[in-house]
């Protein structure tokens, strides 16, 4: 007899994760497949930052860290958002934890009760919904579409407050689309939450360092919202780190406090190798990881171009991350071969298994009309991949 929980039985699983285990899958059973559905670098960690990991080894960093972090790891981390984002944060107001994703995970399970609401600019990340919902939330979907850009208007937020409303969670570079607010529109989004003092602001900037030349900011930099602001990051993205599990949130210091008796009871602290090997990650220059996003850059170039080939495929520019997110509604209601394409998941899956490439459906981060492709990929793969789709639809 099946008796798991109400909450796990209405989660949804990742729908990024279960694609690439699904691409995984199929490689193993000797399928050529081509997986674009992962958002991560397909780098090696940089040297510098391995080198810090084998000391912390050899110098047995094995204990138990302090729950929010190392006290120089989160001296290293207010560093960091003053030289990258010019913010002032106290250590006291620093919580490091499992990945980024954990630190979402910590903000919404202390700030949200049942019934409130939380406000999803789509397309948003996978887990975002997910994660609301076991907080006992409920999501509330800004929509947008390749016409925008894939942002939302001042007004569109307007019309979507009620007086349950209680987070934002706002994303910038974006998961998928790639598109970066900028600061003239992060103002006027914030004037609208400066009517509305009772309204959170998780801003997720994971993606802040891939990026073509839109200058980042941040939601805390707006003077008026920094006490409600939760800014997150990590090192997963710009230092091709994803497994090394490391992200950290700048807080209003009773939220950190909360985020950290959270996390006292569900994790503790974060890895200590992974922690160590974190300071020499961030408190590096930028330009030492520079390499990588220049590649990124080169790659989506590319990738842009060729996707535009396919008829039916409106494809956006990305600014930053490393994701297109065309538009692929043209293909609705057609049919390709014996399949007829009703939506974004049957267009996914027909691209995994007619063309043996792996992309994720727009469905999954709140829009229905596109699919995620991501470009951290070699060239060649990036170039087999879009001729394969190009041949299936053919
Ligand atoms: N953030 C990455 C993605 O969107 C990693 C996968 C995940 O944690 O969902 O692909």
């Amino acid at each position: 007899m099946e008796i798991l929980s109400e909450r796990i039985n209405s989660l949804p699983v990742s729908a990024t994760l279960a694609m690439a285990a699904k691409a995984r899958e199929l490689k193993n059973q000797g399928i050529d497949i081509i997986g674009l559905s992962l958002g991560e670098p397909d780098f090696n960690t940089p040297e510098f930052i391995k080198k810090a990991a084998v000391h912390a080894v050899n110098d047995n960093w094995n204990s138990y860290s302090p729950v929010d972090g190392y006290a120089d790891l989160k001296k290293v981390v207010c560093d960091k958002f003053k030289r990258d984002n010019k913010l002032t944060y106290e250590p006291s107001q620093i919580v490091v934890s499992t990945g980024a994703k954990q630190s979402i995970a910590n903000v919404c399970m202390v700030l949200l009760n049942p019934g409130d609401e939380v406000l999803l600019p789509a397309p948003y990340w996978v887990s975002y919904s997910a994660i609301a919902t076991l907080a006992e939330a409920k999501s509330i979907i800004i929509p947008s579409s390749i016409e925008t850009n894939f942002k939302i208007t001042p007004e569109q937020l307007e019309a979507a407050i009620t007086p349950n409303t209680k987070l934002i969670m706002f994303n910038s570079p974006n998961n998928p689309s790639g598109s970066i607010y900028t600061e003239d529109e992060y103002k006027a989004l914030a004037r609208v939450l400066e009517n509305y003092p009772e309204i959170f602001i998780l801003s997720d900037e994971i993606y802040e360092h891939i990026n073509y030349g839109t200058p980042h900011f941040s939601f805390a930099r707006i003077a008026s919202l920094y006490d409600r602001t939760i800014t997150v990051n990590g090192v997963a993205k710009a230092f091709a780190m994803t497994g090394w599990r490391i992200g950290y949130i700048g807080a209003p210091e009773w939220i950190a406090k909360a985020c950290n008796k959270m996390q006292g009871q569900i994790t503790s602290g974060a890895n200590c190798i992974a922690q160590r090997a974190t300071i020499a990650a961030i408190s590096a220059p930028v330009s030492k990881i520079q390499y990588m996003v220049d590649e990124f850059f080169t790659r989506r170039e590319i990738i842009i171009k060729l996707l535009n080939e396919i008829p039916g495929f409106r494809v956006n520019k990305p600014q930053g991350a490393f994701y297109v997110f065309p538009d692929i509604s043209y293909y609705f209601g057609k049919k390709i071969g014996q399949r007829r394409i009703k939506n974004a998941s049957d267009f996914a899956l027909f691209l995994l298994e007619e063309a043996y490439v792996a992309t994720v459906t727009g469905e999954a981060f709140g829009n229905d009309n596109c699919i995620r492709i991501s470009y951290a990929a070699s060239e060649k793969n990036i170039r087999t991949a879009v001729s394969r789709i190009a041949n299936a639809l053919n």
